[in-house]
């Protein structure tokens, strides 16, 4: 597992596994921030003490030990333990964070919620399919419990900050991004990986992908950094690159099908597998259009 800090603010940890992303932020108290405070979190001479604000987590990290390593994480850096855990969408490997945080409630934009409540097992089936694959043992059970409902498009308070909630479905038919607007990040879920092609899943949908792009594109323009579901922290203009790619797969895709040209660098085994399961996706609704 690796953290790095983008902003005083904000703590991306990635799992060394399917390279998930973690987004810590806090949302500090407004008398005690210092406008011209910089540093890492933890670092000395930052004039915050470690209980100031409050902090949230978005999705989660995948292995027990990353799980178990992520409160005593928070404390090193000074932040306060969350009181809120978000998910950006509800594929099993971004709704561990209870697995860390049992007590600590649970937000998700509408669409999300309304997933997890019509579906319910699924996150679990599928933890302890890929789990059982690995041979990965835990300790305890996943245990969503009851979610909270977010608009989308909306606001989120965090201590005297405020998130910002954009609506991404397309890969899933559910989904959200969040911007932190005063670190200029924004945390796009399954969105933007400079590691894994654009995925049509269970519920994904080639035109909301391309209007999830459309919407993401303005947020991209003025993001400092952008962090995708599963790979790297992209800068913006990085961003924008993978976006233009993403978007030109998607219309060759829509257009060629099998034929669709993949994006340099995303043209190895595992993504021309994505590519195949893209086209079977695709084929269903395309008899019907
Ligand atoms: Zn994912």
């Amino acid at each position: 597992m690796r953290a790095i800090s983008l902003h005083r603010d904000v703590i991306v940890v990635t799992s060394a596994i399917l390279r998930v992303n973690c987004v810590i932020v806090r949302g500090s108290a407004a008398e005690l921030r210092e406008p011209s405070a910089e540093g890492e979190p933890g670092a000395e001479g930052v004039a915050v003490p470690p209980t100031d604000g409050e902090s949230f987590v978005i999705d989660s990290p995948v292995l027990p030990d990353e799980l178990d390593a992520l409160p005593s994480l928070l404390e090193q850096a000074r932040f306060p333990a969350p009181s809120g855990l978000l998910v950006t969408h509800g594929d099993w490997d971004h709704l561990l964070g209870r697995l860390a945080f049992p007590g600590v409630s649970l937000g998700a934009g509408e669409s999300t919620a309304e997933r997890l409540k019509a579906s319910p097992g699924e996150a679990q089936r599928d933890l302890r399919a890929f789990d059982e694959g690995l041979m990965i043992e835990r300790d305890h059970p996943l245990a969503l419990g009851s979610v909270q409902a977010l608009p989308v498009p909306g606001r989120c308070a965090v201590g005297d900050r405020e998130l910002e909630l954009y609506a991404a479905s397309g890969h899933t038919a559910d989904g959200m991004a969040v911007l932190i607007p005063w670190a200029l990040v924004l945390v796009a879920g399954d969105y933007l990986s400079p590691i894994e092609l654009p995925t049509l899943s269970d519920g994904g949908d080639l035109q909301a992908y391309l209007a999830t792009l459309e919407r993401l594109r303005a947020l991209v323009a003025h993001a400092e950094h952008v962090v995708p579901g599963h790979g790297p922290v992209l800068g913006g203009e990085e961003a924008l690159a993978i976006l233009e790619e993403d978007a030109g797969y998607l219309q060759a895709l829509a257009e060629d099908g099998a034929g669709a040209a993949l994006p340099d660098g995303r043209r190895g085994a595992a993504q021309r597998q994505l590519h195949r399961d893209n086209v079977a996706a695709l084929s269903p609704s395309r008899s019907h259009s």
